[in-house]
């Protein structure tokens, strides 16, 4: 193995960079979580998650990974046998699929190229058909990870709106949540899950639901057997910033500090960093006469970016030759596109040197692993990166044409 000096660029698509205050915020000791200091803390973090949301709902905030948060959602709203409504966009979809049949429920999967968002007008489709209402939920992955694909959810919310269908809609925005615009209010969204180690710039470990007045009155009446992830069982105590069990409370600083720095921005100003950042990627991937997985404009993901490499070579090996050569992670091909595509993370606490950084050891490691690709793809970046520079609030002002 080569000894590396300096940082280790992680730009997977999650977990991303940790920021050093976010770091410094963790590093306290452990308090009382029954005591007055923690109760500052959890009152804290369980308002400010909820601007992040952009909801006035209840959120709640489990230890877990987002997995934890997945099944929160299902088990809460859903009995066993309901009917569910899923689109295949690539394999976290897939896999909150395999959860939602693990746990009896009878789910139809919208059948999808995993090079596309969920199609609104299928959601419509399928619906319109369901005269007798027994579909329970609409479940969506906002930014799907393994594809770079950002579906339309305010579309979906019209579509289910236009049909009349009561159906609860619910959203995973584990890699969407801090970086890509969402509004669980505004958009009609039921149940909203997060997780913490991607846009929210935190180690993983914990993840959350965002719940409307409609699913919790579905939670109230029904739901699945559950004790650890049952919503009421959390809600009381949060009132007062109290948690039922021993909750994560040093990952708790570092939420309320992820959330500090987010405000500092500005919610907005975090979007618009993230396309800017996605769109200078594009370009360069571009230049390079390489292929962006996902197929619609409408639905390019502004934090992450995968690539599709030409017939013949392999993308885990290309991989394999920037991490030796450059000590960069970058994110692999999940599920069916393993070896086929790359990703690269540009979301979370980030730059534009260290994307630039980022795409100079993509470009080299494309002409050390004998990819045939064209060179420039980083000066175009680079010169859309100086030409936008100061002005990261701007929409973007070329769109890599599909
Ligand atoms: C990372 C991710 C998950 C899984 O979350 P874990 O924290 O690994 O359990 C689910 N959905 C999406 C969209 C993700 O990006």
């Amino acid at each position: 193995m080569t000894l590396h000096t300096g940082r280790h660029f992680l730009q997977i698509p999650g977990p991303t960079n940790v920021p050093d205050r976010i770091l410094r915020a963790i590093d306290r000791p452990t308090i009382d979580h029954r005591g007055p200091e923690f109760q500052e803390l959890g009152a804290s973090v369980l308002a400010g998650i909820r601007r992040i949301f952009q909801t006035e709902s209840p959120v709640i905030i489990y230890p877990a990974s987002g997995t934890g948060a997945w099944e929160a959602a299902l088990v809460n709203c859903l009995s066993s046998g309901d009917r569910v409504l899923m689109a295949e966009t690539g394999h976290f979809a897939s896999l909150w699929h395999k959860m939602a049949q693990r746990l009896g429920l009878k789910v139809e999967f919208i059948p999808g190229d995993w090079r596309r968002g969920v199609d609104p007008a299928a959601v419509a489709e399928r619906l319109a058909k369901d005269k007798a209402h027994t579909i329970k939920a609409v479940c969506c992955v906002h930014n799907e990870t393994s594809t770079g694909v950002t579906s339309r959810i305010a579309e979906v919310r019209k579509a289910m709106d236009a049909e009349r269908h009561p159906a609860l809609l619910m959203v995973d925005t584990i890699s969407s949540l801090g970086s890509i615009e969402y509004r669980h209010d505004a958009w009609g969204v039921d149940v909203t899950v997060g997780g913490s180690q991607k846009g929210l710039m935190l180690p993983p470990g914990l993840s959350f639901n965002a719940i409307s007045k409609k699913a919790l009155a579905a939670a109230e009446k029904g739901g699945m057997a559950r004790s650890f992830w049952d919503w009421s069982d959390m809600l009381g105590p949060n009132e007062k910033g109290f948690f039922p069990y021993t909750p994560a409370t040093n990952l708790l600083y570092g939420l309320q500090e992820a959330i500090a720095m987010l405000e500092e921005e500005g919610l907005e100003n975090v979007f618009a960093r993230h396309a800017r950042h996605g769109e200078a990627t594009r370009q360069a991937v571009q230049s390079w006469g390489l292929e962006v997985l996902c197929q619609d404009e409408r639905e390019y993901s502004d934090a992450l970016t995968a690539v599709v490499l030409p017939d013949g070579h392999d993308a885990d090996a290309f991989r394999a030759a920037v991490l030796e050569a450059f000590d960069m992670s970058l994110g692999s091909g999940l599920g069916k596109l393993q070896g086929r595509v790359f990703r690269i993370g540009h979301l979370g606490s980030f730059n534009d040197l260290m994307l630039m950084g980022t795409l100079a050891g993509v470009e080299m490691g494309l002409s050390l692993a004998g990819v045939p690709h064209q060179r420039g793809g980083a000066q175009r970046a680079m010169d859309y990166l100086a030409s936008t520079s100061g002005n990261s609030a701007a929409e973007p002002k070329l769109r890599v044409k599909a």
